[in-house]
């Protein structure tokens, strides 16, 4: 997700201060991620931003073996984290020092962390829950 355009500037922000933030409808409810311009729930414009929990489980799991970024040296697990609040987020699982390498496994507790970047808002990440 790009950190330079309108629609996704209020995720980042909240980043920045360490908040997760996801859209939710104000007509119906729902809430969302990625940031878009309507609901795809019901189609509404009517989109605000809420702080969520940072909490969830992952939904899916996969350990990388090959070097694809600089800054990440494998192996080390990416996940689907479905978080509390229902949307799913791909991310990268960490310990508890926020040091990628730790595995997991379907259905564990996952918490939020923030890993920085040197141009570019912290990223949300996972850790399981103790
Ligand atoms: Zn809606």
């Amino acid at each position: 997700m790009s950190h330079g355009d309108a629609i996704t500037a209020p995720f980042w922000a909240g980043a920045r201060e360490g908040r997760l933030l996801l859209q939710r409808c104000a007509r119906c409810g729902a809430h969302q991620f990625y940031p878009r311009p309507f609901c795809l729930a019901c189609d509404h414009d009517t989109l605000k931003w809420e702080a969520a929990a940072g909490t969830g489980v992952v939904y899916s799991r996969t350990e990388v073996h090959v070097k694809v970024r600089e800054d990440l040296v494998p192996p080390y697990t990416v996940a689907v984290v479905a978080l509390d609040e229902g949307p799913r987020l791909t991310t990268l699982i960490v310990d508890g020092d926020g040091d990628p390498g730790a595995g997991c496994e379907i259905g564990d507790p996952v918490e939020v962390l923030w890993r920085a970047r040197a141009e570019a808002p912290p990223l949300p990440v996972f850790k399981r829950s103790a």
